[in-house]
């Protein structure tokens, strides 16, 4: 890979380095709440975190945020690993934020015996209308003043299990009017029994991602602590956490702005109504921006990777264009996808000069640039199967292709000519009569000039193939900008074609193994429903697009 260009994120380390502060240590951390499959947003802060510490021959952490139980589960979290091992990284340590549920709690003591937190009684209704508004202070609770004796005895008790989901709160005693609302008295601790995947029933409590987060960073010795835009609003709470609980270190927190890819939706929240709506087929749905879905559909590690250095590190919120994700995936396929022939729409074609029952083994390259990638057979005989609209009845001008009466040349073949169209009674074309010129394999007719080059497969070698073709998920660049993103839902995301034809060697294609078929697309062999013998591609992405131009 390139050598990475400068960016806020990585001026701020190399100025922090320079200082030697935190003992010339890099330690970052990954985040992630498994309460879905990861997108390509996350692959953003995956590149950058582990990234940055990799430059500097730091550590990056895996940690899950699993403070919200009942939206969480172990399906994800082994989604959430498989996806950043694949996506190239390795993890230095991995923590969950419920490992320091203990912790955390002996810290929330400690606050309360500081005088900085106290057990509220206030319901959730009442907290919100008391908080007050941007250009409006918010208003102290009742229980504010509540004696330290009897905030440490609430807490017990609702660690204890002896009060209602809801009817406690513990808060933070900061400042209710403060003019970030985020410092007007935050809730630390709510009663909420669920059970927890990894810690079971053992707690009614759990602690609020604002008060975890610091404290889990602080606990890892973590020093930069690398966030989204929207937390910077948070960061004196970060901070005013850090500050009154004796933590052993002060991370540092750093925004930068979320990446948002048009055409799609980066929000976990939206993807699983995508999922548990039927909209799509599951979570690695080739038309999903999650890493599964890009797997699936044929993307490569590096390429999501490049896409990540490409679209660079800013504190401005933008849309990058899905052509930059799609440019960076055909730049690596068109340089590593091994090539093939594939008919979607086939028309059989039948050679009357070519001997009955005969087939012969031609040798074709792998790779027109690349001789490394080697040769691969593909058998020729008698009956072929060309592309539908690689024929013109009545062709357009400069028509290139196969026209009655004309000729043209099979990639990697032969020139054949067509003579006669075979139709059925409805006047549907079913098949041509053609020959083939024996003197023209790998050399150019005697005195004639043949432009066009079409694939094909011989129908008798070829494997039947289901072709899955992807188009952008939604219709308008912003779904998110609009009312009901379901409303603009692209209708023809997923076309399917079912009579494919794929040249012979694809028989014993490997799931994920990529390819391009010539003329035709990039496509991978469908990891999951490519079974039995039953071929199944996805396309990945087209052979070209408007973004390179
Ligand atoms: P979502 O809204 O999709 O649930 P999230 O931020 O709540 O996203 P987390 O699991 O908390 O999801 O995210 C883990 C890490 O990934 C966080 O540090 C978060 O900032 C980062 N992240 C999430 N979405 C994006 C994005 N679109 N661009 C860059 N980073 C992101
Ligand atoms: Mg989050
Ligand atoms: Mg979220």
């Amino acid at each position: 890979d390139n050598q990475p260009t400068s960016n806020f994120i990585r001026q701020i380390i190399a100025n922090d380095l320079k200082d030697n502060k935190n003992n010339g240590k890099v330690i970052t951390r990954f985040p992630p709440e498994p309460n879905g499959y990861l997108h390509i947003g996350h692959a953003k802060s995956i590149c950058l975190n582990f990234g940055i510490a990799a430059e500097n021959n730091g550590r990056c952490n895996l940690r899950f945020d699993d403070t919200n139980p009942e939206k969480e589960s172990d399906e994800y979290v082994e989604s959430i690993k498989r996806d950043v091992h694949w996506l190239g990284f390795e993890w230095s340590e991995l923590h969950h934020a419920s490992d320091y549920f203990e912790q955390l709690y002996d810290y929330a003591v400690q606050l309360i015996e500081q005088g900085l937190a106290y057990v509220d009684s206030l319901s959730a209704e009442q907290i919100r209308a008391y908080r007050g508004t941007l250009t409006e202070p918010g208003k102290e609770s009742p229980d504010r003043s509540r004696p330290i004796a009897e905030n440490l005895d609430l807490f017990k008790r609702m660690r204890a299990g002896e009060f209602a989901d809801g009817q406690y709160v513990l808060r933070a005693k900061i400042d209710m009017a403060s003019p970030n609302i985020n410092m007007r008295d935050p809730a630390l601790y709510r009663i909420r029994r669920v059970h927890h995947q990894r810690t079971g029933d053992d707690w009614c409590i759990y602690p609020m991602y604002d008060y975890t987060h610091c404290i889990s960073d602080a606990l890892e010795g973590i020093t930069h602590s690398l966030c989204t835009l929207e937390f910077e609003d948070h960061r004196p709470l970060y901070d005013w956490v850090l500050d009154q609980v004796k933590t052993p270190t002060h991370p540092q927190q750093i925004e930068f702005a979320r990446l948002q890819l048009e055409y799609t939706i980066v929000s976990k929240r939206k993807l699983n109504q995508l999922v548990t709506e039927k909209h799509v087929n599951g979570w690695d749905d080739p038309r999903m921006p999650t890493i599964a879905g890009l797997r699936r559909a044929g993307f490569t590690p590096k390429s999501i990777r490049d896409f990540c250095e490409r679209i660079g590190l800013t504190k401005q919120n933008s849309w990058i264009e899905m052509g930059v994700l799609e440019y960076c995936i055909r730049e690596d396929l068109n340089e590593n996808a091994l090539r093939a022939m594939a008919v979607l729409q086939p028309l059989r074609v039948v050679i009357d000069n070519y001997p009955e029952g005969q087939t012969e083994q031609l040798e074709v390259s792998n790779h027109p640039q690349k001789p490394e990638l080697g040769k691969r057979i593909v058998p020729f005989s008698k009956v072929i199967l060309i592309e539908r609209d690689d024929f013109a009845e009545n062709p357009p001008p400069k028509f290139k292709r196969l026209v009655e009466g004309g000729e043209v040349r099979l990639r990697g073949s032969y020139v054949i000519r067509c003579n006669e169209i075979i139709k059925d009674a409805g006047g549907n074309i079913t098949e041509l009569r053609c020959s083939y010129d024996p003197d023209t394999l790998g050399k150019n007719p005697e005195g004639r000039k043949v432009k066009g080059v079409i694939h094909w497969v011989s129908e008798q070698h070829s494997q039947p193939a289901e072709l899955r073709l992807y188009n952008r998920l939604f219709s308008v660049p912003n779904p998110d900008n609009e009312e009901n993103f379901l409303d603009v839902i692209n209708p023809d995301s997923l076309e399917v074609l079912t009579n494919c034809r794929v040249e012979a060697s694809l028989a014993h294609a490997q799931a994920e193994n990529r390819y391009q078929f010539e003329r035709t697309g990039y496509f991978c062999l469908d990891a999951i429903d490519s079974v039995n013998g039953k071929l199944v591609f996805n396309r990945t992405v087209t052979l070209r697009d408007s973004w390179e131009k």
